[in-house]
């Protein structure tokens, strides 16, 4: 499969068309998976972005946030710094969250993410593997491994749908 899969999502068995791995050979056509992605992440939903730094986790996202219309692809930039980003569009307000640099479990309980979870939001967490408790919780996961300069191999895990 490559980026340009067609998706369907709104039943179970549709939703094993999107476990299976995906393969994309450009930012661009990550962001188009990101745009397709979407349809699965329907509110509220708690999804956790997985790969080493500069797997696409965050070009993912810029996809994900233009299909909601939240954000243009180009305002979305890595959290890194700013820990938190949020992108609010008319079906969902998007939560963009790097935890790269959260080490405790105090430190991410000073974040406050429960607050940010509604029935209308969408927590999209780069580095959240490292807390068990967001391991429970997420609904699903998203893996990006690299495999070549422009080679990106995305694998996604429906939690809900296992
Ligand atoms: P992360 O958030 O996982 O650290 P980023 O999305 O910030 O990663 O960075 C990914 C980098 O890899 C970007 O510079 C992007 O242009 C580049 N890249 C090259 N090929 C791809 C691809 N197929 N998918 C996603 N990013 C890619
Ligand atoms: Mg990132």
């Amino acid at each position: 499969m490559d980026g340009q899969t067609n998706l369907r999502s709104d039943k179970r068995s549709d939703n094993q068309d999107l476990l299976r791995e995906t393969t994309t050979h450009s930012a661009e056509e990550t962001i188009a998976f990101g745009r397709t992605l979407a349809q699965l992440l329907a509110p509220p939903k708690l999804v956790l972005l997985r790969g080493d730094l500069g797997a696409g986790k965050t070009t993912l996202v810029k996809g994900i946030a233009a299909a909601f219309e939240a954000a243009a692809e180009e305002d979305v930039t890595s959290p890194t710094f700013t820990l938190v980003h949020e992108y609010r569009g008319p079906r969902a307000n998007l939560y963009h969250i790097d935890l790269y640099r959260i080490d405790t479990q105090r430190e991410l309980e000073t974040l406050g993410l429960d607050d940010l979870r509604s029935d209308n939001s969408v927590l999209l967490i780069e580095w959240g593997e490292k807390f068990p408790r967001l391991v429970r919780e997420r609904d699903v996961e998203i893996a990006l491994e690299r495999d070549g300069e422009n080679v990106r191999r995305i694998t996604i895990t429906d939690t809900a749908a296992l």
